[in-house]
């Protein structure tokens, strides 16, 4: 076994029908290999396949499981359970299992994940690393929902957020950058993937973000739409007979971006705006009018920020969105800078003016990373 795989984190995000899987240095950020399987329809074999062909490129994770330190996964709910990576046994398993209630669309597939890397990797340890950990903390007041007291807490109903790996990666990166002690910085967080949310962080702490129960609340994404009011669901009942299913369609497939413009990508909606289309148009500024409403309202919740951070592929990569986010904000002490703003690189960076009281990021985030730190760390 090459010795540069000593001390690697295999980590492994599995998806309803995929795999995405990163071999990472913990330390250096060394990427070994890398990979996405998409359309799965068996988790055992489709990864049974990652180690097959890595083997043919020459890394025999089979072989010598000795070599590897873990097997980080990606836990998307943890429940009020889990808000610390945790080693995976039996009862650990049973426990996410349990808390695929709250999560049934992303909970199920990470335990095939699981089971896959446990059984083909016998010996190597694996370690849950949950999107909710980070907003474990949240004040009362931001993870209470404001409805009947026994219902809430019969069903574990309350904000748990989600994304957190990445909002916890971006935002500790951030004090380095501004040269001033964590406990000092206040921030906000937008990543705007596929999925999107902010966060508002105060002193390296989550102090409130936007996704809530599931991942359909706050931001506009691909194809969910955020907030909405809930009679709207009430109302679909009524008038169209929506069943659970029907509403579960309509909230995770046909809305946000392809609701409202048949498309999710954001770059395919950019296209067609350039060519005048105007549904493209109109589901970019709705994108755009809940964004600016989150940072107004993240501004409020801290008193005020340090800085804004834009994340994932659309923060990283859309310079029109981080300029539009931001626009006219100058009383609030946000001014973007067009020529920072313009450049396209793969490292953090401000994109703010210097006369700008809050400094403006772009920070491309790195959730493998993070799993495979947290993952080393534990063991
Ligand atoms: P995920 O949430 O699945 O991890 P990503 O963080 O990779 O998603 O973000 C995917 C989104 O980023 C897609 O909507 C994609 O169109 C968008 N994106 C990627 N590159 C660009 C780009 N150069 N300009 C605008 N949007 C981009």
């Amino acid at each position: 076994m090459s010795s540069d795989l000593r001390d690697a984190v295999f980590v492994l995000n599995a998806g309803s029908s995929s795999l995405k899987y990163q071999l990472v240095h913990p330390d250096t950020g060394v990427v070994v290999a890398a990979g996405l399987v998409e359309r799965v329809q068996n988790h055992r074999d489709a990864l049974a396949g990652v180690f097959e062909q890595l083997a043919a490129d020459g890394i025999d994770l089979r072989a010598d499981t000795g070599a590897l330190c873990a097997v980080g996964h990606r836990v998307v709910h943890g429940g009020q359970t889990f808000y610390q990576p945790t080693l995976i046994t039996d009862e650990v398993v049973a426990e996410i299992e349990r808390l695929s209630a709250l999560a049934p669309l992303h909970n199920p597939p990470a335990l095939l994940g699981i089971g896959a890397a446990r059984e083909l990797l016998p010996g190597v340890p694996n370690v849950a690393v949950f999107d909710t950990a980070f907003f474990h903390g949240m004040p009362d007041a931001a993870t209470t929902y404001a409805i009947d007291r026994d219902t809430a807490q019969q069903y574990g109903i309350r904000r748990y957020g989600f994304h957190g790996t990445s909002h916890e990666y971006v935002s500790s990166l951030v004090p380095g950058l501004l040269r001033k002690p964590a406990a000092d910085v206040d921030q906000i967080v937008l990543h705007l993937g596929n999925g999107a949310s902010a966060s508002a962080i105060r002193g390296g702490r989550a102090v409130d973000t936007s996704m809530g129960l599931t991942p359909l609340e706050g931001l506009v994404m691909g194809t969910r739409g955020g907030d909405i009011d809930p009679g709207i669901l009430l109302h679909l009942d009524r008038v169209a007979g929506y069943t659970s299913a029907d509403t579960d369609e309509l909230l995770n497939r046909r809305s946000g971006l392809k609701g409202l413009c048949g498309d999710n990508d954001f770059r395919a909606v950019t296209a067609r705006i350039e060519d005048g289309d105007e549904a493209a148009r109109l589901a970019y500024d709705v994108y755009i009018h809940r964004l600016r409403k989150y940072v107004g309202a993240y501004l409020a919740v801290l008193g005020g920020a340090d800085a804004i951070s834009f994340t994932a592929g659309v923060g990283e990569n859309a310079a029109a969105v981080r300029e539009d986010a931001l626009a006219g904000m100058q009383r609030l002490g946000i001014e973007i800078d067009p020529e920072r703003n313009a450049v396209r690189s793969g490292e953090a960076r401000i994109i703010s003016t210097d006369e700008s009281a809050v400094t403006v990021f772009v920070v491309p985030t790195n959730e493998e990373l993070a799993i495979a730190r947290q993952s080393a760390a534990l063991l």
